[in-house]
């Protein structure tokens, strides 16, 4: 429904063979909006895969594709805004699913309460308006009106104008959907060739796709004392087919973490 398959087909056409096309009538604002008048039905993995299930089940198909964005505080860095976006290709005959992931805190996600058309101009050059889109609701949670997709001056001038005549202030925020934020088709496309890069590290042992990282143990020792610090020591990653592991050692390229992370030499 937001065009996503413009960033994402090309790349699985060119890179797998793979022919995308989008299911005529499939309504995907059913697995939740940005908007939040419809919530999302589970937390984003679990939505993107509920979406790509959908698919195979309404048509008779043996991959599916499905992308998912969620934007929020960075996980590291919780003063930036970030867009984290997967895309999930499942192919159901060989009990397949690979994740593609992109996080960046290139985004224009932002929300601002209104009380003059003034602000309202500030908060939409901020947000890259008109090549951005926008919504205008009366309050944060309140869904009536709700004018989504805003890229005329003119026609959010009037939404903001008639809720201030309303109720003095008005409720905006950046429109998420894809096609009405080009920032985000950008993270989408990164997400893409994230799930082209996973799809073929195969697993040294069967050749199945998607050998891939599965967990990462803290343990590298400090440079003065030797002791364990939380910095990574090492990575496993582990077939989804045959269970084989590897492990590589200081997968952050050093061997010794800095004494300013010790534990120990640095309390
Ligand atoms: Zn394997
Ligand atoms: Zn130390």
């Amino acid at each position: 429904m937001h065009q996503k398959e413009q960033v994402i087909a090309p790349i699985l056409q060119r890179e797998l063979g793979l022919k995308l096309s989008v299911p005529p009538h499939f309504n995907s604002d059913r697995f939740g909006t940005f908007t939040r008048d419809i919530p999302r039905p589970g937390e984003q993995l679990e939505t993107a895969r509920l979406k790509a299930q959908a698919i195979l089940e309404e048509r008779e198909e043996k991959i599916a594709l499905a992308s998912e964005g969620s934007f929020g505080p960075h996980p590291s860095l919780p003063w930036l805004a970030c867009d984290r976006e997967l895309v999930l290709l499942l192919d159901h005959r060989h009990q397949l699913e690979l994740v593609g992931q992109a996080i960046s805190t290139n985004t224009n996600y932002g929300q601002q309460r209104v009380t003059t058309l003034d602000e309202a101009h500030t908060f939409a050059e901020k947000s890259g308006f008109p090549e951005h889109g926008l919504v205008v609701r009366p309050d944060r949670d309140q869904h009536d009106p709700l004018w989504k997709g805003i890229t005329d001056a003119e026609q959010l001038q009037d939404c903001v104008q008639t809720l201030l005549q309303q109720q003095g202030n008005a409720w905006l925020e950046t429109d998420m959907r894809a096609m009405y934020n080009p920032t985000r088709m950008q993270v989408i496309r990164e997400a893409t060739q994230d799930l082209v890069r996973k799809i073929r590290q195969t697993c040294p042992h069967c050749h199945w796709p998607g050998f891939d990282v599965v967990g990462r143990n803290p343990g590298l020792p400090c440079a003065w004392c030797g002791q364990p610090t939380l910095g990574i020591l090492q990575q496993i990653y582990r077939c989804q087919s045959c269970s084989h592991e590897v492990i590589e050692k200081y997968p952050d390229g050093r061997e010794t973490n800095d004494p300013s992370q010790c534990p120990y030499c640095n309390p």
